[in-house]
This record gives C-alpha cells, structure tokens and sequence, in this order.
C-alpha cells in the first residue's frame, strides 16, 4: 500500500482502517468487526459480539479495572460512514492516501474513525506504560449510527450485555472545530428532548 516506513504505527492503523469499505447503505461490518477483533488480541483486551440483529454486530472491548464494581467507563465510536460522491474527491475516499502535508483523505477520517483509533492506541500506550486504572474502561463499535442506529445502539441498549457493563460514564463523538478551540457537546443530568405543537388560529 506504499506505507511510508517512517509512519507512526497509529497513523498506519488509523489509515488501514479508512480503507474498510464500512460505507452506507451496505456497509462491510465483517471486515471491520474482524479488525477490531485483531486490535483486542494485540491488546491483550477482552473482546465481546453482540448481533444486535441480523448482520449488525457490536464489538466491545474491554479493559478491566482494579476495581471492577466501580461504575466503568465507555468509550463508543460507530463503524460506518455515510456515502460518497466520489468524482468530487481529489483521492479516493478509501485509499487513505496522506499528502506531503500529512493530511490524510478519506471518508470516516473526521467521522468518526479517528475517534475509534485514538481510543485504542491511548490504551494500547497505556498499557504498555504498565498503567492500571480503578474504573474498567469498555470500547464499544456500533454499526448504523449514520442511519440512525435503530440497528445499532438503539437495540444495544436494551440488551442485558449492555446493563453488564455498568457504565457510570460515556464518551463519543465531538466535531471538528476550525479554530484553535476543540467542541465539546455537553449534557448533564438527563437528555431533555421536547416537541412543541402550537396551533394558532
Ligand atoms: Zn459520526
């Protein structure tokens, strides 16, 4: 794939894995469930599938903590991108390719891939730090999340391997921000969604 020698191995694997054709509407959730399967054996992480329905598989890896009552924390991402018009692309949308400058094009490199990669490897940097955290830390990879997520984490939730992770907090993705501050979205509480009918005369 011409991979430039001097790579940083986190760009290596965030670039392999842009070029997983996971893109709606008919995604290629194998190739990506067995990826990350590959990335929690290199990890020595515990990995669990969940076929939520049909073909829509959910991964979760899972680092356990020296405390493992304590509630534990999820790091989610999802799997599939949303499709591509591919003749207003200057480079393949699935080749990953990385210009001189170090950009790197592809679909899924803001949405959200990046997010999934940087998960791993900050664990994969911590672990072999020998680092040991109290709270067990579960990565979880939903499929759908682009139409939806009614065959995605909308059915996990439901699902007693959900309830077992205990989770007292989460993390998923943000936006890219163009200036020099990152955006966060930010909910406390409880999600408070409404709908408002007025009907005038
Ligand atoms: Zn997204």
């Amino acid at each position: 794939r011409g991979q430039d020698p001097g790579e940083h191995p986190s760009v290596t694997l965030f670039r392999e894995y842009l070029r997983l054709k996971t893109v709606q509407p008919e995604p290629n959730y194998d190739v990506a469930v067995r990826f990350l399967e590959r990335i929690a054996a290199e990890l020595g992480l515990g990995c669990q599938k969940v076929e939520v329905c049909p073909g829509r598989v959910v991964t979760i890896m899972t680092w356990q903590g020296t405390d493992p009552q304590l509630r534990s924390i999820l790091l989610n991402s999802h799997t599939d991108v949303v499709p591509v018009f591919e003749e207003h692309w200057t480079h393949d949308p699935f080749e990953a390719f990385k210009d001189s400058q170090g950009n790197i094009y592809a679909r899924g490199a803001q949405d959200m891939k990046c997010v999934s990669i940087q998960y791993i490897e900050a664990i994969r940097r911590l672990k072999a730090e020998g680092k040991r955290f109290p709270r067990t830390i579960h990565m979880t990879f939903m499929p759908d999340e682009e139409i939806g997520g009614f065959k995605g984490m909308q059915l996990f939730v439901k699902r007693p391997e959900f309830q077992a992770l205990n989770i007292g907090f989460a993390l998923d993705e943000g936006l890219a921000n163009p200036t020099d501050t990152f955006t966060v979205f930010y909910g406390e509480k409880c999600v408070w969604w409404i709908k408002i009918k007025c009907e005038g005369n």
